[in-house]
């Protein structure tokens, strides 16, 4: 682009500058009772406020029926039993009568009304959670180790992981006007007209932002798939630091070789006293240097990896008055969670329940939505922990309530241990259809059963009870991070996936495509011979995605050239 090229921003940027409070006309749209939906435009905005609006995919040949995601903002995926209760409550009444929890440790509503979504918002504002930045061009909710099993760091870990999304809330007034006051703002007030959030400025950021906190060996975060990435360095018990990797990021478009999943890159260490200041300064270089002209190449980490990782290092230095140090060793073993009952380090007891693609809800006489919630009432002192996995921890358990609390899930069919199949626990799969107006393919309603037929052919082959690790996304766009996973499904039409082999198990290194495009019904064709061949070749203990990674992949790639 030459000098003279006039700049074209999205259209995202024009409505942000031209309402930076960021309320649109949506108080006025929430008053209508008659309207069932928000404008294109209101909803950009509905988006920061934590919401989409969605139709349900089903019924489209019936006739358009809009319904809103609703997403929590919960830092490190940590509820009180009584937030648990609320949130529960909500789905009953309001929602589709499921929790779902997602990868980044929130729990979002399906199917809720337009005129059932101030109700909603505002009733989780009371349990002290929120939904603002849940969505939207802002810092998303920060993640945080969920795990209580390792060590007493992780209570200064989760601190500082609240610090940071306290610090790097967006400031408006509008969402409190609109949801808490239920007005509109008042933008004729002077404050209000001329407002320009002070950390993100009139037009916020050009995209999303991620944040996660890890403490090693565990990767249960998946850190280096976040725009920010801090791994924490502990010493004896004692947090001494953090490692920073930043650029790291899952989305890409099918056809569009600009766009592509990236891992973050581990830049240099610092002490815990500057958290903030090098969180502000990695989001301000997102905000002052991302691409605003197309929002499929609007992400950090192709500024990252255009300018490089010595020009980051530099830049943050300067924005957090700090000289990094070299980074610290540090090892990772794992990104599963741990399920089933555990000791935690301060004594006390966690319980790790796995939840298929995250969907909390009642299914025959597997009643987990139901049994979930009787815990919450009949235990307030459990903490309520949503893992990046999709799974659910029930931590602080005391041990005279270990045996009711299984007792209880009992009685709704939920069990505690041997909970379910390796290939299952080490599944994750995205909404897509019916509520995702992205997906291209199914994945959460196809994802169990692919499984179920993996496994099968797991069995036939000599790899019963083989962890591979298979996610599936209904679009390109990653959500439960296909990229990472040993086997990913990626949509691209219907009942069609592109196929990605080859992550490891430890989260440090990305799948690459092994076929463009594979029909859901030739699956048992496409993979007996490469499993078959895998059980002859791997070496001892060898996991399937190492495998693809050293042998088969390497042959795959000098065949196509
Ligand atoms: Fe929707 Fe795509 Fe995300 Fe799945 S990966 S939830 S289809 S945007």
């Amino acid at each position: 682009m030459s000098a003279e090229t006039p700049v074209k921003l999205t259209h995202n940027e024009d409505i942000k500058a031209a309402i930076p409070t960021l309320a649109g006309t949506i108080a006025a749209t929430i008053a209508d009772t008659a309207t069932d939906h928000f404008s294109e435009d209101d909803n950009q905005f509905l988006k920061f406020h934590g919401s989409y609006q969605q139709d349900d995919r089903d019924l489209r040949k019936t006739g358009k029926k809009y319904i809103m995601m609703i997403r929590g903002r919960i830092p490190g995926g940590v509820m009180t039993a009584k937030q648990y209760g609320v949130f529960d409550t909500l789905a009953t009444q309001y929602g589709n009568n499921t929790l779902r929890i997602t990868t980044r440790q929130s729990i979002q509503f399906h199917g809720v009304v337009k005129n059932n979504l101030r109700p909603v918002v505002k009733a989780i504002n009371e349990s002290l959670l929120s939904t603002l930045a849940a969505c939207g061009d802002v810092n998303r909710n920060v993640l945080a180790p969920p795990t209580p099993a390792y060590t007493k760091a992780r209570e200064q870990v989760y601190a500082d992981a609240h610090k940071v999304a306290l610090a790097l809330a967006p400031q408006t007034k509008a969402y409190h006007s609109i949801w808490i006051d239920g007005e509109q703002l008042d933008l004729e007030k002077a404050e209000n007209k001329n407002f320009v959030d002070p950390l993100y400025g009139k037009t916020y950021l050009p995209r999303k932002f991620k944040i996660a906190f890890v403490i090693p060996p565990v990767n249960d975060l998946d850190v280096f798939t976040n725009c920010l990435g801090l791994i924490a360095i502990v010493e004896n018990d004692r947090l001494v630091g953090y490692n920073l990797a930043v650029g790291g990021g899952m989305g890409r478009s099918h056809g569009n070789e600009h766009t592509y999943p990236r891992l973050a890159d581990v830049i240099g260490f610092f002490t815990p006293d500057k958290i903030v200041d090098v969180a502000k300064a990695v989001l301000t270089i997102h905000r002052d240097f991302g691409d605003r002209t197309d929002r499929k190449h609007a992400r950090l980490k192709y500024v990252i990896a255009e300018r490089g990782a010595d020009w980051a290092r530099t830049e943050i230095e300067k924005r957090a008055g700090l000289t990094l140090a070299s980074a610290k060793p540090y090892q990772f073993t794992t990104t599963s969670d741990l399920l089933d009952w555990r000791k935690a380090v301060d004594g006390s007891w966690f319980l790790g329940l796995f939840v298929e693609s995250g969907r909390i809800k009642d299914a025959g006489s597997y009643k987990l939505k139901t049994a979930l919630r009787h815990v919450a009432d009949a235990f307030d002192k459990v903490e309520f922990r949503l893992t990046a996995n999709q799974n659910i921890i029930l931590a602080n358990v005391s041990e005279e309530d270990k045996h009711p609390i299984n007792m209880l899930l009992a009685a709704y069919g939920v069990k505690t241990e041997k909970q379910t199949s390796v290939l299952h626990a080490a599944s994750m799969s995205c909404p897509s259809l019916p509520t995702c107006g992205l997906g291209l393919a199914e994945s959460e309603r196809m994802l169990p059963g692919l499984i179920d037929r993996i496994e099968k052919l797991c069995a036939e082959v000599g790899l019963a009870g083989e962890e591979i690790i298979i996610r599936s996304t209904g679009c390109p766009n990653g959500c439960a991070r296909p990229y990472m996973a040993e086997i990913g499904f990626v949509g691209k039409a219907p009942g069609r996936y592109q196929v990605w082999l080859g992550a490891n198990a430890t989260g440090t290194r990305l799948n690459r495509v092994w076929k463009d495009m594979m029909k859901e019904a030739d699956i048992e064709t496409e993979f007996r011979p490469v499993l078959s061949r895998f059980v002859k070749e791997r070496n001892r203990g060898e996991r399937f995605g190492d495998w693809c990674d050293r042998v088969f992949l390497k042959e795959h790639a000098t065949a196509a050239n």
